[in-house]
């Protein structure tokens, strides 16, 4: 039996079948239509979804199941997409269309709970049954797993874990609230704080790295350049990871996870990221004492959770 798993972005939407071993085959993508009406996208997407669902029934494949992974405020009861900044998207019957193109059953959550609910099945997170998964990107998702379950939450609409404000009066961020771990941990607010510090430090080794030109900045320059022991970039690095452990320490005072599984392009700093944040959490308590070590983890499957996740709310 396969599933089709689907990880809609704001730049593309991208599917594979996934079997019951989480093992990903005959993927494609769909360009995401900046512009076009909900309706018209999803169409498109069911029109392409029946091509290769007959594509693999034609090869002997049975297909159990929908699932998707879907950006912004997603009611997984209703399968609506609520309202997706990105995507410009507005009650969107996700769910439904899809199930009437296709004629298969379908299912929507939110894009961090699949990526959640793939790294928990078949990712770093198999032998764990209590994680807490941050995707630090634009902005910073978040999903959680406890006592063996996604956790989806009233109207299924699962958890704003970047949201949750550590510092009265901080930063703006985009929700409307002042000092979100958003505002902190995101990678945006990372490139924003090097920019800042470069300006002041002329010297920096980042000026160089980014060959004097300021726009270049990314999530890398600071990393890269505090790894070559510029002061100004591990002081931007350092400062960004007490935020993000901050944030940590209060998820480990809720909700006692086992592991903290960190995703989304910086996590690609491995130690200089997990290992940093694990000695921060150890040197505080993990905010309490004498409660078990927390690990931090790294994403496993990368960008392939949020497909593989989305076709896991079908695999037991
Ligand atoms: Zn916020």
């Amino acid at each position: 039996m396969l599933y089709l798993g689907i990880d809609i972005g704001g730049t593309s939407i991208k599917c594979a079948f996934v079997n019951e071993e989480g093992t990903i085959s005959h993927p494609f993508t769909m360009k995401f239509i900046k512009g076009a009406k909900q309706e018209e996208t999803l169409i498109k997407l069911g029109e392409l979804i029946r091509g290769n669902v007959k594509a693999v029934q034609a090869e002997g494949y049975e297909v159990g199941g929908i699932g998707i992974g879907c950006p912004g405020s997603i009611n997984s009861r209703s399968g609506i997409c609520c309202f997706s900044g990105n995507l410009g998207w507005n009650n969107a019957p996700v769910a439904e269309m899809i199930r009437q193109s296709t004629g298969l059953p379908t299912k929507v959550t939110n894009d961090a709970n699949a990526a959640m609910l793939g790294e928990a099945k078949f990712g770093v997170g198999k032998q764990y049954n209590n994680l807490v998964l941050l995707t630090l990107g634009t902005g910073v998702g978040g999903g959680l797993f406890l006592d063996g379950k996604l956790y989806e939450g009233n109207e299924g609409k699962g958890t704003e874990l970047g949201h949750m404000v550590i510092e009265r009066g901080g930063r703006q961020c985009t929700c409307g609230l002042k000092g979100c771990l958003e505002a902190y941990a995101s990678v945006t607010a990372l490139i924003s704080d090097t920019k800042k510090a470069m300006k002041k430090d002329k010297d920096s080794k980042m000026w160089d790295f980014v060959k004097g030109d300021i726009k270049k900045v990314d999530g890398r320059t600071s990393f890269e350049c505090a790894k070559k022991g510029d002061k100004t970039a591990l002081k931007v690095v350092d400062d960004y990871e007490e935020y993000l452990t901050l944030g940590i320490i209060n998820f480990c005072n809720i909700f006692r996870p086992e592991a903290v599984i960190l995703s989304g392009g910086l996590s690609n700093q491995r130690k200089y990221l997990t290992d940093a944040v694990e000695k921060k959490l150890a040197a505080k308590d993990y905010g309490f004492k004498r409660t078990p070590e927390v690990k931090v983890l790294v994403s496993a499957l990368g960008s392939d959770a949020g497909v593989v996740g989305a076709a896991a709310l079908f695999i037991a």
